[in-house]
């Protein structure tokens, strides 16, 4: 290819160039995995440019200020709060405080019971003795939904597994109030997947390793952490790639407004969601593995309200609940003011609810939110600001985060993971320990830059100077505590 073909975006590629330099890397998508990736490859010495479509980096990280205090509307929690976490470092490092709500060696969806105060729909509250025996009678459930798993070949959901269950058990099934506040755990456990229970894989739900320490909630919000990473990397906001085209040598990457960029490989890290609504054309077309695996991934939904308050007027506890007769219509807000001293609240919405939320206009979302608000407290105050997050339409998520569809093979997250040519993926749903969070995406990312760095190498010959120094660098090595508190 001539390099006066290409327009005024061009990025050489290695086999362009008459001197030796550093093969050169593009990386697609600026959330976590991409600035992991182009992290780790910038500080080998490469060549790397990161294009991300929206006017901002981060991504499903997305920590909004104009509260006066962090806010994150995607991800908040950092899911194992503790040194294996490949996050703890960097954490640990700028000394962002976690607020811990859930015991230590809490499971999945866990958090912490004690401070939780449930409600009705009448706004009456429901007795703390019987949230703690549901809650016992649902992790017994859940166990039995073990056995029916090892006498099934067949995967089924979630949902139809604990059916199966209480058809045998009948002393665990639940009426009136405690069936209500049971439909409220399956209404936790489904905004862990961000899916409906009848849309969970009885055969992968459980399969996670989960990492220790519970859940730490970021106090300060994520963005610090994108911040840090992203220092002195050659990122072009409002870049939207819409072809890439991979051969032999190289590969040259579209942008909406038809400029061109070339490099020797790129590293992609979209949102699932984009590469399963195809906005991206590949060429040549991406093999029939790479596509199935795409497909067959699930993306889930999960948006957040959240609002401002003067002063907080509801009890110092970690989540506010409603219960009601079925999982779609429970809800429940985490309370900020109990972690950071703000007056917020954030009401959290999954699964097809999420969809539907995303149908109202902001201030209908607000409303409703408010409605469940009031039931619970005659005196709540009206909000001062508000804020809804849209990930399921907005076009450059297309959902929350991927989960595991009913009858899928659990080999999916290898097959996105694995490269193409000179093509690498990362992003969360590339994890294969960890898909859906925060610190997945990020060791992905890590992984691919990893996986194109030795391709790069195998391809050029070893260039002295070039050493994967991993993201973390010495002063991230030195032991910093994790800051963990619980007030
Ligand atoms: C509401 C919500 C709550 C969550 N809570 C948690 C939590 O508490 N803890 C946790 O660990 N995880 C949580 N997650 C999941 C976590 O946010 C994600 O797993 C993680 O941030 C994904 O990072 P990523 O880099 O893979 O993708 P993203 O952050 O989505 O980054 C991909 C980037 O690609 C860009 N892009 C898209 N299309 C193009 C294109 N054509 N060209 C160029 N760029 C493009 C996007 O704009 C985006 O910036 C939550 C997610 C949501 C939505």
């Amino acid at each position: 290819m001539e390099t006066k073909d290409l327009l005024d975006g061009t990025f050489f590629s290695h086999f362009e160039r008459q001197q030796p330099s550093p093969p050169s890397v593009i990386v697609i998508g600026g959330g976590i995995s991409g600035i992991a990736a182009a992290r780790a490859l910038c500080n080998a010495s490469f060549k790397v440019i990161l294009l991300e479509s929206r006017d901002r980096l981060g991504g499903r990280i997305h920590t909004d200020y104009s509260f006066g205090c962090p806010v994150d509307m995607g991800a908040s929690w950092l899911h194992g709060a503790c040194n294996e976490n490949s996050l703890a470092p960097l954490i640990r490092c700028l000394g962002l405080p976690l607020y811990r709500t859930s015991g230590d060696n809490s499971v999945l969806y866990d958090h912490d019971l004690e401070s939780y105060v449930l409600f009705d729909m009448d706004g009456y509250q429901v007795p703390q003795r019987l949230v703690i025996e549901v809650g016992d009678t649902f992790k017994k459930i859940l166990e039995e939904t073990e056995k029916v798993r090892d006498e099934h070949n067949e995967d089924m959901s979630v949902l139809e597994a604990i059916s199966i269950v209480l058809e045998q058990n009948p002393d665990l099934r639940q009426h009136g109030l405690a069936h209500e506040v049971l439909q409220w755990y399956i209404c936790r456990m489904e905004a862990w997947f961000a899916a409906d229970a009848d849309m969970i894989s009885l055969k992968n739900w459980d399969q996670e390793q989960v990492l220790s320490g519970g859940h730490g909630l970021m106090v300060q919000g994520y963005y610090p952490v994108i911040q840090a990473l992203s220092k002195d990397i050659d990122i072009r906001l409002n870049h939207r790639v819409k072809q890439i085209s991979n051969w032999g040598n190289g590969v040259m990457l579209t942008v909406e407004d038809g400029r061109s960029f070339v490099a020797d490989a790129a590293i992609i890290t979209v949102p699932l969601g984009v590469l399963k609504a195809n906005l991206i054309e590949f060429k040549p077309k991406l093999p029939g593995w790479k596509i199935d695996a795409i497909s067959d991934l699930g993306v889930g939904n999960e948006n957040k309200i959240a609002l401002r308050f003067d002063t907080a007027f509801w009890p110092n506890v970690e989540f506010l609940g409603i219960v009601a007769p079925t999982s779609y219509a429970c809800g429940y807000f985490l309370n900020l003011h109990k972690a950071t001293g703000q007056p917020v609240l954030v009401y959290m919405a999954a699964g097809r609810f999420a969809y539907d939320i995303e149908k109202l206009s902001d201030k209908a979302a607000a409303d409703f939110v408010m409605l469940q608000l009031r039931k619970m407290f005659a005196d709540a105050t009206e909000p001062i600001q508000y804020l809804v997050s849209r990930w399921g339409t907005d076009p450059d998520s297309l959902g929350s985060y991927s989960n595991d569809l009913v009858g899928k093979s659990p080999d999916l997250y290898e097959k996105l993971q694995a490269p193409v040519g000179n093509l690498f993926f990362g992003g969360e749903a590339a994890s294969m320990d960890h898909a859906g969070s925060v610190h997945g995406a990020y060791s992905a990312g890590v992984l691919a830059a990893e996986d194109c760095r030795k391709h790069l190498l195998e391809q050029f010959g070893n260039f002295e100077l070039l050493q994967l120094a991993s993201s973390r660098d010495e002063t991230i090595e030195t032991m910093v505590p994790l800051q963990i508190s619980r007030m």
